[in-house]
């Protein structure tokens, strides 16, 4: 059997765990991750990118629970980050410093500093002004800062807009063909050492066409620098592969790297190809478990309501991300179409709309699948709702990874003004 999520007698189960048992021991909403479906996920990188050198970062904004981030950690992986949270997250989970990147369009001085204090890996900078601050602030504190220069290709993921990253209108990198005049400006300064070149186009990319070409054009532009003399060590091309949430087909780092790896050909064997997965190590190893609170229709619509809202899980309102639900406990009730939505007081706190699934009544758990990414990363208190609980699977035995908010930890940062 599969890692992961499974139906045997009628019984959604993770890694062997009825997921009606967890909703009555943890409650609902309740996240529920299968460490040996991230085990798998992680492994079969490592394995698709075996024939050169190469470093797994796991994206940490996909879900940076801290259960998955040890785990991860105590198997090899590094770490990409977005933030001095993530930084002391990443530190926390047993991540060690020089495997941590750290990439963003906007870091502060604090957060700049704080890289350079633990001594990590990289920074993913994605201006010249970033490298000027960081230059300064390694200049005083006596060390030196390894960067990646993240480039911005001007390639279509033909993916959601809101997370296409390579284009030219987009926030993200440096103009490629700018990038060999900024780099040489950049390795002139104190505390900088130009470690390499990095790109991330996007995320949910299924297509794989727009990744081999940016994985050209950033080999293209290392193969030029290291012509020039530049000592670079690493290659980053970034994360993003997708996932299918039809759940019809598995993510396959294994056609990622028969993509890749032959754009590299022609560099040095010891360049260090860095990777930043998120979502695909993640997605499917999660399900959002919640209970149906009302079925109820309106002018010939069936609505059925969940005690899960967009601010628990957030895909569907912000991307109209498609999720499979499922019941937990098939019945063989006739099928029909709804609309699956929240409690929350939005029209666009939804899950799915005319989706057609098998009958639910009041009472009933459904699971919304792949959600392990993406999901409590992004979840809020909106309404003044506490997050969540988080409970991991391994071998067979469930556990409390993080417990549910509740509406003392939601007011404890509230002064009497
Ligand atoms: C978000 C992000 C990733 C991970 O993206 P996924 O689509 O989750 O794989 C990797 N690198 C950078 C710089 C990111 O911003």
């Amino acid at each position: 059997m599969s890692a992961g999520f499974s139906r045997t007698d009628g019984l959604l189960r993770c890694d062997g765990v009825a997921l009606g048992e967890l909703a009555e021991r943890f409650g609902t909403p309740l996240y529920v991750y299968s460490a040996a479906s991230v085990e798998a996920a992680y492994r079969a990188y490592d394995a698709a990118f075996a024939a050169v050198p190469h470093r797994i970062c796991y994206a940490l904004k996909a879900n940076s629970n801290g259960a998955l981030l040890r785990r991860l950690a105590a198997w090899g992986a590094g770490a990409d980050i977005v933030s001095g949270g993530e930084l002391a997250a990443a530190l926390r989970a047993g991540f060690p410093a020089e495997r941590i990147v750290f990439s963003g369009v906007g870091k502060t001085d604090a957060e700049l500093q704080a890289g350079l204090d633990a001594g990590i890996g990289e920074f993913n900078a994605e201006s010249e002004e970033e490298i000027r601050r960081l230059s300064a602030l390694a200049r005083r504190a006596g060390r030196v800062a390894h960067v990646t220069l993240r480039v911005n290709p001007d390639i279509d993921p033909r993916s959601h807009p809101y997370i296409s990253t390579g284009l030219r209108e987009n926030k993200f990198g440096v103009d490629l063909a700018l990038a060999p005049e900024l780099l040489r400006r950049a390795r002139a300064l104190p505390g900088i050492e130009v470690a390499g070149v990095q790109c991330h186009i996007g995320s949910q990319m299924t297509d794989l066409e727009p990744v081999a070409a940016a994985a050209r054009a950033v080999a293209a532009l290392s193969r030029e620098l290291l012509a020039e003399g530049f000592a670079l060590r690493s290659i980053d091309l970034g994360g993003g592969l997708g996932i299918d949430y039809t759940g019809e087909g598995a993510p396959d780092p294994r056609a990622l790297a028969a993509r890749v790896l032959p754009a590299l050909e022609g560099l040095p064997r010891k360049l260090l190809l860095m990777l930043e997965p998120g979502r695909s190590l993640v997605a499917a190893a999660g399900t959002l478990l919640a209970r149906v609170l009302y079925v109820k229709e309106n002018r010939g619509k069936r609505f059925v309501i969940l005690d899960a809202g967009m601010n628990d899980l957030l895909r569907p309102s912000l991307y109209e991300a498609f999720h499979r639900i499922e019941p937990v406990v098939e019945r063989g009730r006739p099928r029909a179409e709804v609309d699956v939505v929240g409690p929350v007081c939005e029209t666009g706190d939804f899950f799915a709309r005319s989706r057609e699934m098998e009958a639910v009544e009041p009472g009933d758990l459904v699971a919304v699948r792949d959600t392990g990414a993406y999901g409590f990363s992004m979840a809020s208190n909106y309404n003044l709702r506490p997050r969540p609980a988080e409970v991991l699977v391994e071998a067979g035995v469930a556990r409390l990874a993080r417990r549910r908010e509740t509406l003392a930890d939601l007011l404890a940062a509230e002064v009497d003004g």
